[in-house]
């Protein structure tokens, strides 16, 4: 399973509608301060199903929504669609490539789509609930973020590995079962 792509339509500094593909192993984003790599990751984040203003950098969920510029109209919904691909059916689902879109309109309202049929968020995150990706997981390191890792304590650190590597759900899983 890799990351295969990401389109972002209004979303942040990305008013036009941007396809950057991902290849497998590393990727990496250069460019000038401000020109947006940040935003790339925070629109994974967001796709995931992200639900907190600021941990995508902003201060409330519509900030999300390209704002416009000096030659530019603000505009009125954000989108974004990740495409995974799944041939080697880590995903619990019947596709070899796998595309998750979140879309929010400045009412509030937004929507989630697997494979272009309309789902709940709750779909997004069973879909993606093994696999090691989504929302509270610490597979996204934000910048300043390393340092807190860096230097947090044994017990602490080893809970951040457990999680990354699946563990940890386990581990409450049995912690609950124990406490019954
Ligand atoms: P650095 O190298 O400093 O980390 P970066 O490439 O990570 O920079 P980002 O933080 O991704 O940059 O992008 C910041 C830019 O995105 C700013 O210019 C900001 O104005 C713009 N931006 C953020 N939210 C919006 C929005 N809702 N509408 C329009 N532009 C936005
Ligand atoms: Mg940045």
């Amino acid at each position: 399973m890799h990351l295969k792509s990401l389109t972002l339509k209004g979303f942040k500094s990305f008013a036009s509608a941007t396809t950057l593909r991902f290849e497998p192993g590393i990727t990496c984003v250069v460019g000038p301060n401000g020109s947006g790599k940040s935003n790339v990751v925070d629109a994974i984040a967001w796709v995931l199903g992200e639900q907190g203003a600021k941990a995508l950098r902003g201060g409330k969920m519509e900030d999300v929504i390209f704002a416009g510029t000096t030659g530019r109209a603000p505009l009125g919904r954000a989108e974004v669609t990740l495409t995974i691909d799944n041939a080697d059916g880590a995903l619990p689902i019947d596709y070899s490539e796998v595309s998750i879109t979140r879309r929010m309109f400045r009412s509030g309202e937004g929507e989630y789509e697997i494979n272009g049929d309309r789902c709940r968020l709750l779909d997004v995150q069973e879909l993606l609930s093994d696999s090691g990706i989504g929302r509270e997981m610490h597979v996204l390191v934000g910048q300043g973020k390393l340092d807190s890792y860096l230097h947090a304590r044994p017990e602490d650190r080893r809970a951040f590995i457990e999680e990354a590597a699946g563990v940890l759900k386990h581990r409450k899983r049995k912690e609950k079962a124990l406490r019954k």
